[in-house]
């Protein structure tokens, strides 16, 4: 046999067993390796789990990271072709030369940590794991080779790499500096933003939200609600909306959707600069309404020690929004949080929806894009809720 090996002990192999696929350095038999990289991974009988991820210096010291053939763990080059030529194969039907979407969603790809998003000829990598970060070079040779990229980015300002002690950078790592890139979607075309942008320069996982905007716009007076560069106004106004409005503090976000808006030809964007809490309590006050309402706000949870202060902040939220739907008008109301469960999202919304003179339906129950894989063993990773709520009679 070739290679680092590591043997759970019998607590971990029965969590093992049981499904779970992260574990700490006292979940092993011996002492955990002191070089990140592969290894293979063995239970207390010696029967094998696959290939693991060691990072010696993270809470998180070994994740399984998929089968492999054999007793042996694979060179770099050979792991990374195998794994992402099975995740470029999942998403065969959604690299369209022009189009963007999630080509590596870390664990559910097999790659702990690990996030590759392709936009168009421009790839974003972000390596959340101390394990695979010394395997850099042999990932972007593996994407250079598949991809031919005109960039290969690391946004690696995450707080993850925190965790994992790696640095945090933003870095180039191979071609030449792309600033901004378009993609297209439904029929419009969004820029990306690689360096500055937020996550790696566009919120991928809000596709088919966006989609089902866009099916449910026409004629309607649309309000977004943290809109960044309005990727939910522009896909309304595609789909025919009488009027969008756009609210986000960040000038540059709405001067971004102001810029698309022209560039996609659509007219009816109106863009607001404002605290979204304040702006939404003055719509109401001066009696708006709206056919359909898009809340998309950041996490407010960003532990789980703030998580009931952020179920408050869901509810009153989304009270407020709901309150400014006119008749059968149409609630898009999202949680990014890894720390709010869907059911626990959709609790809050039921709290929201109570004493309001009306009654509200659960329309829609959406999530992130199957470029978003979820694998079942690690549930929290479903991290990004999207429920459709209508006010009804
Ligand atoms: N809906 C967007 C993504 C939203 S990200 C899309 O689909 O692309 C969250 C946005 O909320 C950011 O653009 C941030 O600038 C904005 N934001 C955060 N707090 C805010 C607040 N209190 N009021 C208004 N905007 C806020």
């Amino acid at each position: 046999m070739s290679g680092t090996t590591v043997r759970l002990g019998a607590k971990g192999s029965k969590l093992a067993h049981k499904g779970r696929p992260w574990f700490y350095a006292d979940d092993l038999a011996d002492r955990l390796p002191e070089t990140p990289g592969l290894a293979r991974v063995l239970d207390d009988k010696g029967r094998d789990l696959g290939l693991g991820v060691v990072s010696p210096h993270s809470r998180l010291a070994l994740r399984l990271a998929g089968g492999w053939p054999g007793d042996a763990v694979p060179a770099p080059e050979e792991f990374f072709d195998s794994r992402l030529a099975a995740a470029l194969a999942r998403r065969s039907h959604l690299l369209g030369p022009a189009e963007g979407s999630r080509i590596v969603h870390g664990e559910a790809d097999a790659l702990p940590g690990l996030v590759v998003d392709r936009y168009a000829d421009v790839v974003v990598v972000q390596v959340g794991s101390a394990g695979l970060e010394p395997f850099t070079a042999e990932l972007v040779a593996a994407l250079d080779a598949k991809l031919a990229p005109r960039m290969v980015l690391a946004r690696h300002d995450t707080a993850v790499r925190r965790l994992e002690k790696l640095p945090e950078e933003i870095r180039l790592l191979s071609g030449r500096r792309v600033e901004e890139v378009e993609i297209e979607e439904g029929g419009l075309r969004h820029p990306v933003r690689p360096w500055t942008g937020h996550k790696t320069g566009f919120y991928l996982d809000q596709r088919p939200a966006r989609a089902f905007v866009g099916r449910h716009a026409r004629g309607r007076r649309v309000l977004d609600v943290f809109s960044y560069q309005g990727g939910f106004a522009l896909s309304a106004l595609h789909g025919g909306a009488a009027s969008a409005l756009a609210i986000d503090q960040s000038a540059d976000a709405l001067a971004a959707a102001a810029a698309a808006a022209e560039r996609n030809g659509l007219v009816g964007l109106e863009t607001c600069g404002d605290n979204a809490f304040t702006k939404l309590r003055d719509l109401r006050r001066a009696g708006e309404q709206f056919d359909l309402v898009v809340v998309d706000p950041p996490a407010f949870a960003k532990n789980r020690r703030e998580l009931q202060g952020a179920l408050r902040g869901y509810r009153d939220l989304n009270r407020l929004a709901l309150r400014l739907l006119g008749p059968g008008g149409l609630l898009v109301t999202c949680s990014c949080s890894h720390h709010m469960s869907p059911v626990r999202f959709e609790e809050t919304l039921r709290h929201a929806a109570a004493e309001l003179p009306f009654r509200t339906l659960l329309r829609a129950r959406i999530g992130a894009g199957e470029d978003h894989p979820v694998w079942l063993a690690l549930p929290e990773s479903e991290y990004l809720k999207v429920l459709v709520a209508e006010r009804g009679d």
